[in-house]
C-alpha cells in the first residue's frame, strides 16, 4: 500500500483489545511495525497482544489502561518508548457509546463519557507528544464518530458531544506539533460491526445496515485501513483533517435516496 518503513515504526493503539482498535493493531502488526495495545485489564490485553503477535508473525505487546487515569496515560507513552526506543504513532481508538436518553442522563453519565472519550483522547494525545518530537516524526489518529461531528442519534447525544469534542481538540492540536512535521487526524466511523455495537441488538445492527448506501455495516478492518493512510509517509501533507469511513451513511438526504428513482 504505501514505501513507509513500518518496520521501523512503533505505534501505541488504545482501546486495542478488540472492534476497530484490535483491527487497527493488527493492521500495523502485519506490516511489521511494534505495536503496543491497551485494554483496562493488563492480562486481558497482554493475551490479546500475544494472540495477534501469533496470527501476525508480527511484534504486538499489551498493557494495561484505564484513560481516566492520567498517570496511567503518561505510563503507557514510557512504556512504548523504552520497549522499541521510539514512539511514532498514536491510534487514540478507545471509547465507550453507553445509550443514554436526556431525560434520564445524571451528571455522572456525562462524566463518565466525556472523561474516557473526549479527556481521555487528550491525555493521550498530550502524553505520545514529547515522544514523538524526540523521534523527529509523528502521527496521531483519532477515532472520532460520525455520531456528533456529523449526525445526531436520539439517546447518545452525550456520547455526540463527546466525538464532536473530539474534533475540536483535533484542530487546534494540530497546529503545535506542525512545525515538526507531526501530523493529527480522526477518522470518522459509522456503524462498524464490532463487540460494541453488536450490544445494541439485532434490532439496530438491521435498521443501521438498511441506511448504508454500500448495503453492509462497516468492518473493524475498513477503519483500520483508513487509520493505516493516515498513519502513512505518503498522509505527510494532510493534517486537522477527518476521513468518514460509513459505507456512504451520512450522504443521502432522505431514505428514498437510498432506492433509485422511479421514471
Ligand atoms: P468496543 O468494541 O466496545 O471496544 C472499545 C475498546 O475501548 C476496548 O478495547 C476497550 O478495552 C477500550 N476501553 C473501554 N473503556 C475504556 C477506558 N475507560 N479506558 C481505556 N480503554 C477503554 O468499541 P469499538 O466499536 O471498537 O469502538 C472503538 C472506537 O470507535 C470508539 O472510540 C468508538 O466511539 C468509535 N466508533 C465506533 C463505531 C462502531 O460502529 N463500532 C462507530 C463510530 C465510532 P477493555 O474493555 O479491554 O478495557
Amino acid at each position: 500500500m504505501t514505501s513507509t518503513p513500518w518496520q521501523d515504526r512503533s505505534v501505541v493503539v488504545t482501546g486495542g483489545t478488540r472492534g476497530i482498535g484490535r483491527a487497527i493493531a493488527e493492521f500495523f502488526a502485519r506490516r511489521g511495525a511494534a505495536v503496543l495495545l491497551t485494554g483496562r485489564d493488563a492480562a486481558a490485553a497482554r493475551e490479546v497482544a500475544a494472540g495477534l503477535a501469533g496470527a501476525t508473525g508480527g511484534r504486538v505487546a499489551g498493557t494495561g489502561l484505564d484513560l481516566r487515569d492520567a498517570g496511567a496515560v503518561e505510563e503507557v507513552a514510557a512504556e512504548a518508548e523504552r520497549r522499541h526506543g521510539h514512539l511514532d504513532v498514536l491510534c487514540a481508538n478507545a471509547g465507550i457509546f453507553p445509550e443514554k436518553p436526556l431525560r434520564e442522563m445524571t451528571a455522572a453519565d456525562i462524566d463518565d463519557i466525556l472523561a474516557v472519550n473526549l479527556r481521555g483522547s487528550i491525555l493521550a494525545v498530550r502524553a505520545c507528544l514529547p515522544a514523538m518530537e524526540r523521534a523527529g516524526h509523528g502521527r496521531i489518529v483519532l477515532t472520532s464518530s460520525i455520531t456528533g461531528p456529523t449526525t445526531g442519534y436520539s439517546g447518545w447525544s452525550h456520547y455526540g458531544a463527546s466525538k464532536a469534542g473530539q474534533l475540536g481538540f483535533l484542530r487546534g492540536a494540530s497546529l503545535e506539533p506542525a512545525p515538526l512535521g507531526i501530523t493529527v487526524n480522526a477518522v470518522l466511523p459509522g456503524n462498524v460491526r464490532t463487540e460494541g455495537l453488536e450490544g445494541l441488538g439485532e434490532d439496530y445492527l438491521r435498521k443501521m445496515a438498511a441506511s448504508i448506501p454500500l448495503g453492509r455495516l462497516g468492518e473493524p478492518a475498513d477503519v483500520a485501513q483508513a487509520v493505516g493512510f493516515l498513519a502513512s509517509d505518503e498522509a505527510g501533507f494532510i493534517t486537522g483533517q477527518t476521513l468518514t469511513v460509513d459505507g456512504g451513511q451520512t450522504i443521502p438526504e432522505s431514505l428514498d435516496a437510498l432506492t433509485p428513482a422511479a421514471v
